[in-house]
Formats: C-alpha cells, structure tokens, sequence
C-alpha cells in the first residue's frame, strides 16, 4: 500500500471518529456533570458536580478497578470549575478534555487524552497557576487518583514493581499495597514507572517528563476518620525537591507538570517493562540508527599512575606532574595499546591523565605528542581504530578538578558573597591548600569546557566521558546567569548543553553522560531518559561496576544492567575491569551482554584467562551487531536474548553463578523473542533443543561461574 493511501485512510478515520479510533471516546453530559473516557478497554469517570474529581479508572475487560475513591487534592477538597470542560481535537491525534478549576490559591487545570491508535492508554496531565500577587510556596502540591485498601484482600496484595530498578543493587524490591500502610505517614514512592500487577492483569503507569526531573509517585494516605487510600498517577515533588520547577510559583506564573502515561495490560511486570521500552523508543529515547560504538580497551587498571595518584597528594599540581612523567608516558600508552590491538579492541580509551594537569582536558603534548599523531600512531602501529578520552567536569569535593586555569569568576559564592573553597589537605601540611570550590554554571568554566570539548573532537577524539557531573552546590553569584542560588535542574542543563553542542558539530562522536545530579557513583537519581533526545543523545553509565565486576556480578548488583535493558534501549557504556574475571570468560560475557556499548581493561595475569578473553572477543565482533543492534529480552536475570529481526536470528547468552555446573533447561516462545514462527532453527553452542511450531525447548551445560553463548539460526 502507497504512503498516500494510508495517509488518506488515517484522515478519513481522522474525520469519523473525530481524532479517535473505534473503542475510544469522551462524552461529556452536562446535566450530570459527568464525562467518561474509553480508550479501549480502560475507562475514566471524572465527576464534576461536587468539583474536578477523577473518582474511577477501571479495566472494563477483566473488572478491575484502578481508581474507585474521590481523586485526592490538597486540602481534601476538589478543586470548582471555572468554566466549561473542554473537549478539543488534538493535532498529533486523539483527544483531549481539559477541566480548569480553582482550589484555595491555586488554578488547577488537569487534561486526560486518549493518544488516537493507543486503545488501553489514557494520558494525565496538570498545570498549577498562581493567579494571585505573592509568591505561592507549592513544594507540598500533591495529588492523584486513590484506591480504597483496607476491605479488598485482592488489591492488598496486588504487586508493585519499579521501573527500571526493580532491582536496586542487590534488592529486589517487589511491594504490594499492604506493605505500604504501615509506613510512616507522607513516605512516598518514586519511580520512572511502576508496574502494577494483579495475577496477568498490570496496569502500567509512566511519568514521562523531558523538561524537569519528575517521578511517577504512590502513597498511602489516611485521611482522619476514612480508611486507607493508596494515590497514584497525579503528581509532585519528590526525591530532592524536584521538579524544582514547581516548587514556588510567582504571581502569574505556571507550572505544568509531567505527563502520567496508564497502559492497561495482560501479562506481568516484564511486560509492563516492554511496554514501557516501547513508550520511550517512540518518544526518542531509542538505539541511534546503524549502533555499532567500538570496543574499548581502558588503560587505566594495568597502568600505576590512577593509583599512585589517588593514593598520594592527588590536588598538588607537582605531584601529578611528576607522576605523569612517570607512569603516563607514550610508552605507556603503546604498552596499552599492544594489549588492546592484541584482544581486538577498536578504540584506545584514556582515563585520568592524558592531560596537562586534574581535568584540564588540553592534551598533554609534552608528554604524548601531538593527539592527531597519537591517533595516527594507533591507526598505523596497532591498527586501533580510534581514541576514546575521560573528561571531568567540575566535580565536587573530594574530587577535584584544578580551578587555577580558569579565571576566579568560576568560583561558587556564598549567600553573603564570600568564595566558598575547601581545604585540601593531601601532600605535607605546608602544601595544605585551600582552593576554590567550582561552580559549573558559571560561564567562565561552563565556555572553556565546551572549547576544549570541541578542540579534542576537532582533533579526533571518537568518545568522551562526561565524568565528575555531579550537582556543584547552591551559588548565590549573580553574574553566573543562573537562579540564585543555582538550582539543581539549572545544573543539569547548562551540562546537557555542553553535551547538545558537541554533538551539533561533532555528531559522530559518542558521549557518555554519568548521571548528571550524583555523578561518579552506583547509584541514579536522574531519570535514565532525562534530557536525552533533545535532540542529542547520550550513552548511560554502567553504575560504576567496573573495578570488581565478578562481586558485583556474584552480588547481584549489576542486575541492574539487566533491568535496565529490560526498560530503555538507550545504551550503556561500561569498562570492567578483566582482571577480576575467571577462565570462562563469565564478567567478560555478562557485561558484554548488558553493555551495548563494550570497553575492557586489565590484562589477567593468568595466561589461560588472557586466552579465554581474546577467544571470547573473537566470538563477540564475529556477533557484535547482535549485542550493540538486536532487541533485548530477559527469559530471566540469567538468560538474555539479543534478537535481529531482519536476520530472523538471536543470539542467547546463559550463566551460570554457582561454584557448581548446572544443566539449564528452558523454554520461549519463539515469536516473543522477535523470531518468525514459521521457520525451523538450529541452536549453535546447546547440548540439545527442540521445536515445536512457536515453542522452543532448549538444553545447555554450563560449567561452575560460566557463560554460554547460543547462536539461533533459521535453516535453509
Ligand atoms: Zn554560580
């Protein structure tokens, strides 16, 4: 079928149903006051008469009901209509009803859409005004759809599960509504997305909010003398005060917060995940077309210079100078570099000490050469194809980016305008310095860094690591252009503008972004889609899981490179540690699995494990479009599945934890998995399999704390 065809099909629809599709509509009945929403199977009843209370949201399917108390306000009442709900075409598609009313100080206009095409989907979204002449304090606005908990034994032990983080480390963190109530009151739950399962019946509720950090929040209020009520969907703030946005409003000012996204489905928390994958890939948040970043090899866990430096006076300009001349020479360099060409790396990447001095980030040329002849060297000498540098920004105490070539206009101010600095007490206490604390807003810091960034791009640099991101802290100077003081949103901003210019000149190269409130660490606070894709990306942070990856690995933290992938294909970059691995290759293949974009480091000492790790690579960039390109899915943490479609062909990689061997035995659904269920395939790398139309069973050994990689092929 022509394109014009379908384009005329989707505009007589268009003109039929008003912007809808069949089983979604919005009646409004005035005499009631009442408008109900159908977007498929999933319906909203908002009654008026009494205020703007969204009091039902239910599954017509199955019965289930989401919502079946009075929508929960501040202040316990609803907020008065002003005027007339609105029911109006909306230009993308669908439909929307937007409710406009007054509650105490505020202006509240709350909108439900029903996104055309998208039956089981209904979209919340709320705008708070202060139509007054002060200052509005609305850092405790709050509100959402409530469920009554205490008779329904069913509901009580329904399931909520994080998305991403169903995992947090090593906790898993499954919850259901009976386990909230005895919380203290005003805790509350914030995720990107929650999956709310009832047996197969889920109801999956994302915030997506691309403009201010902002979470999909539950709590459990218990108003006096009423039975305990769970709130969801709505909003507010949440974690450190963000949206910071929302947190005061000016006379006349607005804030709009994030969209909540309700997607009723049949299956269980993974398919919540998916589903929820499949919501960001077509926000934007998806695999850059043709992915294929190359293989690092980190020269940091093999060369002395990180931990002579960290381990002495890493601030003191002459000891990192010495240490350099020292440990971090071309020579070096191209021991590291022998290494990498060795395993089949395709990028050389530089971690702290490439350059003139603590995050200078200008190429040490004394030391190295010039980096377009440095590049040349790797190309012609070790056929490495590219060079990869660690970047970090302003940090915060205790890590240190040198303030001394900047101008004194990048210091932080206090809020009585003294310089905030920190005492830097490494070296002998003469050396004790007190130093200038960054501010990373500030335009004397912020314009070099983007200099510089675009120099080392302009001379060749493939991939930078935006490290040392973290927020630098309140600063109360003026001449910086931020708020007063600078808040954390304007932090993480003024960052990703950085990062979108880079890649507006430079869109070849690749960026990793750690996370842009915590910066270096395990843990995340920033939502993993925030400010991607607008229109830059970005690669995530592995989480920090690279100096021992095996205990990370055996502890069950790095599961969450797992739920991840289950939830974003937006790729992570990782460097572990190879040292740390045994003789089968099993860090190596798990985080090749869970990575998408690789990079190794740490020659293993034993020669057998050395081997195994050149025979693993050789296996990885023979199926590297599998890793880097093909659609993920998790049979569970210990089976991964890296599907092409266009090929009708997977890749599996299996593990094995234990001491001990293990014989796994499971089976899928071929056409869950991306694959045609039409074909016959043959399972390269199992003991045995069998097929069965769609299912497949398969069998394979696994020695102690091993890893299997299985090749599905479609035969002739
Ligand atoms: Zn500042």
């Amino acid at each position: 079928m022509s394109k014009w065809v379908l384009q005329l099909i989707t505009i007589g629809l268009t003109m039929v149903f008003c912007g809808l599709t069949p089983g979604q509509s919005i009646q409004w009945d005035e005499p009631t006051g009442q408008a109900v929403l159908v977007s498929g199977r999933l319906e909203l009843v908002v009654q008026t008469k009494d205020g703007i209370n969204a009091h039902r949201l239910r599954d017509t399917q199955t019965g289930r009901v989401y919502a079946d108390g009075d929508y929960l306000w501040p202040g316990g009442t609803f907020p008065q209509l002003w005027s007339k709900p609105v029911i109006k075409t909306l230009p993308e598609g669908g439909k929307a009803i937007i409710l406009n009313g007054k509650l105490a100080d505020l202006l509240i206009s709350q909108q439900f859409t029903i996104p055309q095409g998208k039956p089981g989907v209904i979209l919340e979204k709320i705008t708070i005004t202060n139509p007054g002449t002060s200052l509005l304090d609305t850092s405790r606005f709050a509100c959402g759809f409530a469920r009554r908990l205490t008779d329904d034994a069913e509901a009580l032990r329904s399931q909520f599960c994080y998305i991403p983080f169903r995992r947090y480390h090593s906790l898993v963190r499954d919850f259901t509504p009976a386990d909230m109530i005895p919380a203290a009151a005003g805790t509350v739950w914030g995720s990107e997305g929650w999956a709310w399962s009832q047996g197969q019946n889920t109801l999956l509720i994302t915030k997506y909010n691309n403009d201010d950090m902002e979470w999909s929040l539950l709590e459990v209020v218990k108003p006096e003398n009423e039975k305990a009520a769970l709130r969801f969907g709505g909003c507010g703030l949440w974690g450190r005060g963000d949206p910071e946005r929302a947190a005061s409003l000016k006379p006349g000012q607005a804030f709009t917060f994030g969209i909540t996204r309700f997607e009723v489905l049949d299956g269980d928390w993974k398919d919540a995940f998916y589903a929820h994958r499949a919501f960001m890939d077509g926000q934007g948040h998806a695999l850059p077309n043709d992915y294929n970043p190359p293989v690092h090899w980190n020269e940091l866990y093999d060369n002395e210079y990180y931990f002579k430096v960290t381990a002495g006076a890493f601030q003191q300009p002459s000891f990192v100078k010495e240490t350099q001349k020292k440990y971090y020479t071309l020579d070096h360099m191209k021991a590291e570099a022998a290494k990498a060409s060795e395993l089949g790396c395709e990028c050389l990447y530089l971690d702290p000490g490439w350059d003139t001095g603590p995050s200078h980030f200008v190429w040490d040329e004394a030391r190295l050469g010039t980096q377009r002849d440095f590049i040349k060297m790797l190309r012609q000498e070790y056929g490495i194809q590219h060079l990869g540098l660690w970047c970090a920004l302003a940090h915060t105490p205790p890590g240190y980016t040198d303030p001394k070539p900047y101008s004194v206009d990048v210091a932080r101010l206090d809020e009585n305008g003294n310089v905030i600095t920190f005492l830097w007490q490494a070296g002998s206490p003469d050396q004790h310095e007190a130093q200038p604390v960054i501010c990373s807003y500030s335009p004397a810091f912020h314009d070099v860094k983007l200099k510089q960034m675009l120099k080392l791009c302009e001379d060749g640099a493939k991939f930078l690591m935006f490290d040392g991101s973290q927020y630098t802290g309140p600063c109360y100077d003026s001449s910086h252009g931020h708020s007063i003081p600078l808040t954390r949103h304007e932090h993480v901003m003024g960052y990703y503008g950085i990062l979108a210019e880079v890649m507006r000149q430079y869109p070849e190269t690749l960026i990793e972004l750690h996370d842009p409130v915590l910066g270096p660490s395990s843990e995340r606070y920033t939502p993993i889609y925030f400010c991607h894709a607008r229109p830059a990306t970005f690669e995530l942070w592995g989480y920090e899981y690279m100096w021992g990856p095996m205990g990370n690995l055996l502890s069950g933290d790095s599961t969450m490179l797992y739920y991840t992938n289950l939830a974003y294909n937006i790729p992570i970059y990782l460097h572990i540690n190879l040292k740390d691995d045994n003789a089968n290759a099993l860090v190596f293949w798990w985080n090749a699995s869970l990575c998408r974009h690789l990079g190794v480091g740490g020659k293993h000492p034993d020669e057998n494990v050395w081997q195994a790790h050149k025979d693993a690579m050789q296996t990885y960039l023979r199926l590297k479009p599998f890793f880097t390109q093909g659609e993920f899915y998790g049979l569970d943490e210990m089976i991964h599945v890296h599907t092409l479609k266009e090929k009708n062909a997977a890749v599996i990689n299996c593990f094995n934890l234990a001491e001990t061997p293990e014989t796994k035995t499971f089976t899928f659904n071929l056409s869950q998995m991306g694959l045609s269920a039409n074909a016959k395939y043959e399972i390269k790398g199992a003991s045995s399999f069998k097929q069965d139309g769609d299912q497949m069973e398969v069998k394979v050994e696994l020695a102690g704390r091993d890893a299997a990689v299985l090749e599905v092929k479609s035969g002739k």
